[in-house]
């Protein structure tokens, strides 16, 4: 067989979606399936929003790219939108989660760089981490389906254990810069940090004058009913990357700073032609008009809550299949019990009961709605969702 023109990078399935509208997704014959991916946390206001699309149609007829050598208005108020409504100080614009993961990883760098510390270049990373496909991102995870073939990676990366403290601080030392890590790991199986863990890392940046910096593409902008993931642990990062759903479909990501930590990315230090043009800076404003409404956040956590409990209810009728619920707000997973394995329940659920969602590592699958799902697509997720895991059969093991 010759390469497919597309590189085949992808297990693609037979689901090929033409059209999206709110929650459901529409494929090629027109067969309709209730989106509980939402492209992987990023479609945050679902197919097809009214206000997302009408402010992207005016922002293309008006304005859609100029380069970063000139003054950006619409650069300029969603920057400080951001800053209004998070820790940061200052916010550098990006097209993909990774590209934010790199200019974190810079930032920390540069900060001691800046210092007189440039020995102090190492992050304390996480096992199961993900943060992205660059060499940079891939150099921070331990997690041998990303690194093989890539090597020699970049240096100045040590993994610790994810939610042990102990075993993260006692990797600090001279050459440390601070530690990066996702509030709730999400690739990984949905782990959500423990206070203790958040918390302690905190304290550990705080007496040793290390960064913390979060990765919240996929648990940040409202997914787990806060803004930010960290709010639920009473701490702020130094340094936080965000993505997914900050653009709701669009490309756009984001890498936020306090004043502090950014100090040494000045002039020259960094940059990106596409990086916060007029277009993404659209809808990057359209998502936060809707987001920041009064009640959508409170949504979120409701909606949450009431998917965990009909998820919980659900589990003893299913008690081979499913082991536990992890995860928070609209950052829902269920980890399976073997032999169950939940790449293939994932794909039974949607090519056989129009259901979408996403595997995860550790036998995990991840539920991952749009943020404005009601009470009747909670009803439809469980509803599929249980008719799924009754004709599940559990493959054997020839
Ligand atoms: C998706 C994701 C990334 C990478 O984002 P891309 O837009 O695919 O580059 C990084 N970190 C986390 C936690 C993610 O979920």
């Amino acid at each position: 067989m010759p390469i497919t023109p597309l590189m085949p990078v992808y297990p693609r399935c037979a689901v090929r979606p033409v059209r999206g509208e709110g929650v459901y997704l529409y494929g090629e014959r027109g067969e309709q399936y209730l989106d509980f991916a939402a492209g992987i946390a990023v479609n945050a206001l679902g197919h097809g929003h009214p206000h997302l699309t009408k402010v992207l149609q005016d922002q293309v007829a008006t304005l859609m790219h100029v380069s970063n050598l000139y003054g950006s208005p619409q650069g300029e108020v969603l920057a400080q939108r951001i800053v209004d409504v998070s820790f940061a100080d200052t916010v550098f614009f990006t097209n993909s989660g990774v590209e934010a993961v790199e200019c974190a990883i810079k930032t920390a760098r540069r900060y001691h760089f800046v210092n007189g510390n440039p020995q102090r270049h190492k992050l304390i990373t996480f096992k199961n981490a993900f943060h992205g496909r660059s060499l940079g991102a891939i150099s921070a995870t331990d997690q041998a389906k990303m690194r093989d073939g890539f090597e020699p990676l970049l240096p100045g990366f040590a993994y610790a254990k994810f939610n042990d403290l102990e075993g993260a601080l006692a990797l600090i030392d001279d050459e440390t810069a601070g530690f990066m890590v996702e509030t709730v790991q999400g690739e990984g199986g949905m782990t959500a940090g423990t206070p203790e863990f958040i918390q302690g890392l905190r304290k550990a940046c705080d007496e040793h004058g290390l960064l913390l910096i979060l990765d919240e593409i996929q648990c940040g902008y409202g997914r787990t009913g806060k803004m930010w993931a960290y709010e639920h642990y009473g701490i702020t990062p130094d340094i936080m990357t965000a993505a997914k759903g900050i653009g709701g479909g669009f490309p756009l990501g984001a890498c936020l700073a306090t004043e502090e930590a950014a100090k040494g990315m000045v002039i020259g230090t960094h940059g990106s032609t596409y990086g916060g043009n007029p277009l993404a800076m659209a809808a990057g404003s359209a998502i936060l008009d809707v987001m920041l409404e009064d009640g959508f956040l409170g949504n979120v956590t409701k909606m949450g809550e009431r998917l965990r409990q009909a998820f919980e209810q659900m589990i003893p009728n299913h008690d081979h299949l499913f082991e536990e619920i992890r995860g928070k707000g609209l950052m829902l997973g269920i980890k399976m019990k073997e032999p169950a394995v939940s790449r293939d329940f994932v794909a039974h659920l949607r090519d056989n009961h129009g259901l979408l969602t996403v595997a995860a590592g550790e036998n995990v699958f991840r539920v991952l709605p749009p943020l404005v799902i009601n009470e009747d697509h909670i009803a439809e997720c469980v509803e599929r969702l249980s008719e799924g895991a009754r004709t599940f059969g559990i493959p054997s093991d020839d």
